[in-house]
């Protein structure tokens, strides 16, 4: 066959008798069986499916959908079916699919937190007695959806799909894919409300997903759903569930979920009785549902690489996302792999041989399912059991690469994880990237399309560390970094960064050194200027409108404009001094103006043969949304990405970093009795049981804090500090948290537990919290 393309939009029907049995591909590192691939090239923001089309022929793929073929002949026999929207071909292949299975009953999730939780503990109840399709991991999107549908084969009993949007109309078009006989709402909540005309049009969007369901579940306390859906639908049998005595029945002390999971728990087990799963599945399967697993976890390894732990699923999708997931946060291009059991698929040796080869420098399979991929892959080190590998462990070295732990939760590789890691659970601090890319997502959303982002990674990136934060950020699209010191933009560089990297302060004798890692320095003085004009570097000024810290003053610049010349000039910005307080926003004006101001000056006195094209910003992260007359070309974003920080943004945001510690010990102390150095903490006269915490004011934790004046947060109780913080530990008061057990996490600061509390608490701004958590504190990446 040659080249074969087929111009006139085919018919659905058609492709799909055509591609029915080949895995539908939208990104080109997941592919596991180049022959019996239909790649779909898709147009993203910032990736064009189509530029992957000759790397995919070289792996040996032959069958696209595309809107426009490529320009240059493969050569070979390759089929391109052209049509006008790649990604409507793939949805309606998806539907086309799901028609397929008429009478098979399928549950549509949706809701604004929890349903991925929700769908993952339901698929593990039901898989004791049918056969589930579920989507793999969060895919949830107008392109998740499709390929989760697409995996649904005759064999399955039950399909359950999750469905999230982010913009109006899209819910529509997964109702279409998904034809949902029943339905869960876990919660109506304000995400990407922005969106939406307001929210009761988003409410009737995401009800939309229902409109054709048998019934549907949802928790009692959304009233507004309740109503709406009765309005709306009044064929749906809506059943609303108390989710707390629900789950009351099942699982009666809170011992292993607690909070927003025990209401979770309960609509998952109002599902599973409405999908007819016997109710003794559900009273031996409910106790076993954990929270927190079902994420990558990325530790600072033993040996010093990253350890990144994924032991929640263990089908080849997840496998294929860690691995994408692990190469973004290598920073030493070296992986190894620790592999566990994979759940069977047709050919699936050959799968994995595709997927791993030319991607894994070092294979360790672990158990004897693994011989016969061991034979393919004569490199890889097989042990028959983790016991073999755990004994092994100590003597074996991981430094200078990144160790990708992938296996089933029931084989027990944290213990893998542990055994490589660094520090084991004491104190953490975690940082969840799937929050800090939603937190990105929306502040783009909030400037203009053309609007440049530069984000702050100054300061160890607020104290989260700047490594694995910068890659986030530079797989996300981000335009550039920002850092306070020239070392800091050294060690990013170190690390693979590729962005651009501005300097904040640098001395005029650090700049030579800055060369090799084009690194972009802020000028603040005439002998900054020129010393950096003689090394080529790129640089920008920095303009002190106000701050009274760093940079020209407008008179300054506009005395200076004819020697501040040079093409080298990339950018002049002002930083503001009180962006998040109206009380100063007469200043604040008063600051943009002068920004003008200095810069129409700067313009007037350039020459355009010579000068490059200067480019203006000026907003922090309460600035955004502030003054959105003031975006210019770019803007600068720190704390909010961390999704706290902006009061005005804060419904939006999603906090992404969480402090916790572990308790060391417990005991029942006398009333009367003097806790801590000092003698400054007291036992009431009843008596009280005081918890000794694995934190102190070397981790973070500020002395001002304790005789009471802040409080961690265990199961859902506050327990309040007795006496001074120590260095290293600290007590609080557990007299009214009953169950708390040594050895457990209590939180000292996270979503539930805002760090506000913590800052208010000791008189300071959560930025110094964030910075002065110690560097002894584990950190440890989560996310998709
Ligand atoms: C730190 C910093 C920012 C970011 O401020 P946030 O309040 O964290 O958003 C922006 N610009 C400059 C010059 C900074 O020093």
């Amino acid at each position: 066959m040659r080249e074969a393309v087929h111009h006139t939009e085919p018919a659905i029907e058609e492709l799909y008798r055509h591609y029915q049995s080949y895995d539908l591909v939208v990104d080109s590192r997941q592919v596991s069986r180049p022959s019996q691939t239909l790649f779909i090239a898709l147009t993203g923001e910032r990736t064009d499916g189509h530029h992957f089309i000759p790397e995919l022929y070289a792996q040996g793929v032959r069958h696209f959908v595309v809107r426009t073929p490529p320009a240059q002949q493969l050569n070979a026999e390759a089929s391109f079916t052209v049509v006008d929207d790649p990604l409507h071909t793939l949805q309606a292949l998806a539907a086309f699919h799901r028609r397929q299975f008429p009478a098979l009953p399928v549950l549509a999730i949706t809701g604004s937190n929890g349903k991925t939780i929700v769908k993952d503990w339901l698929s593990q109840l039901l898989a004791a007695t049918f056969r589930v399709c579920a989507s793999p991991r969060s895919y949830n999107s107008q392109i998740g959806v499709a390929l989760s549908v697409w995996q649904l084969t005759a064999a399955h009993e039950i399909g359950i799909f999750e469905a999230g949007i982010s913009e109006a109309g899209e819910m529509d078009q997964l109702r279409m894919i998904i034809q949902p006989t029943c339905g869960l709402l876990t919660n109506i909540g304000t995400a990407h409300l922005q969106n939406f005309a307001g929210p009761a049009r988003h409410l009737g969007e995401k009800l939309s997903l229902f409109a054709e369901v048998e019934w549907l579940i949802l928790p009692t306390d959304e009233v507004n759903a309740l109503a709406r859906t009765r309005e709306l639908y009044s064929s749906v049998d809506v059943c609303p569930i108390d989710a707390e005595s629900t789950v009351q029945q099942v699982l009666p002390s809170s011992a292993t979920l607690d909070g927003v999971y025990r209401k979770n728990a309960g609509l998952v087990i109002a599902a599973a009785r409405a999908l007819g799963l016997p109710e003794i599945e559900i009273t031996s399967g409910v106790p076993l549902l954990r929270p927190l697993t079902g994420r990558l976890e990325q530790r600072e390894g033993r040996d010093g690489g990253p350890v990144i732990n994924d032991s929640y699923s263990n089908d080849f999708s997840a496998l294929a996302a860690a691995l994408q997931f692990a190469e973004t946060q290598n920073p030493y291009d070296r992986l190894t792999l620790i592999l566990g059991t994979v759940q069977p698929l047709p050919g699936l040796e050959h799968r994995l041989e595709t997927l791993l080869n030319g991607r894994v420098d070092r294979l360790v399979l672990v158990g004897a399912a693994h011989a016969k991929l061991a034979e393919r892959m004569p490199d890889a080190i097989l042990y028959g059991s983790l016991d073999e590998l755990l004994r092994e462990l100590p003597t074996c070295d991981f430094s200078q690469q990144t160790v990708l732990v992938k296996g089933a939760s029931y084989e027990r590789f944290d213990r893998i994880a542990d055994a490589l890691s660094r520090q084991l659970h004491r104190t953490q601090l975690r940082i969840d990237l799937s929050a800090l890319r939603h937190n990105l997502r929306l502040y783009r959303s909030l400037l203009p399309a053309q609007c440049k982002l530069l984000v702050m990674a100054k300061a160890s990136a607020y104290g989260s560390g700047a490594l694995p934060v910068a890659q986030v950020l530079q797989d996300a699209g981000v335009d550039y970094l920002a850092v306070a010191y020239p070392e800091e933009g050294h060690a990013l560089r170190r690390g693979g960064i590729q962005l651009p990297i501005l300097v904040l302060n640098a001395a005029a004798y650090s700049l030579a050194g800055m060369v090799a890692d084009r690194l972009e320095p802020v000028i603040h003085n005439l002998p900054q200027f020129e010393q950096a004009s003689r090394l080529g570097l790129r640089m920008h000024l920095e303009l002190d409108t106000g701050m009274g810290r760093l940079g020209f003053t407008p008179k300054q610049l506009v005395d200076l404009v004819p020697r501040l010349q040079s093409p080298l000039v990339a950018s002049l910005f002002t930083h503001l001094a009180a962006s998040e307080d109206d009380r100063h926003d007469a200043f604040t004006l008063q600051q943009l103006a002068a920004f003008d101001e200095a810069y129409r000056a700067y313009l007037a006195g350039s020459d355009p043969q010579t000068s490059g094209k200067v480019q203006r910003h000026v907003l922090n992260s309460n600035g955004i949304g502030r003054f959105p007359q003031a975006t210019y070309e770019m803007v600068r974003l720190g704390i909010g990405l961390y999704g706290i920080g902006d009061a005005g943004q804060a419904r939006q945001l999603q906090p992404a970093l969480e402090l916790t510690a572990t308790i060391s010990s417990i005991s029942e102390r006398d009333g009367g009795m003097s806790i801590g150095y000092g003698r400054r903490g007291h036992i009431p006269a009843a008596g009280a049981r005081i918890a000794v915490l694995s934190i102190g004011y070397a981790d973070g934790l500020p002395r001002a804090s304790g005789e009471g004046r802040f409080a961690a947060w265990i199961r859902g109780h506050l327990a309040p500090t007795v006496g001074t913080i120590c260095m290293d530990m600290c007590m609080v008061d557990v007299s009214g948290v009953p169950d708390a057990r040594v050895g457990e996490e209590v939180t000292i600061f996270s979503a539930a537990h805002p760090v506000e509390l913590l800052a208010d608490a000791v008189g300071t701004i959560p930025y110094e919290i964030l910075t002065g958590i110690g560097s002894r504190v584990h950190r440890i990446y989560v996310g998709e």
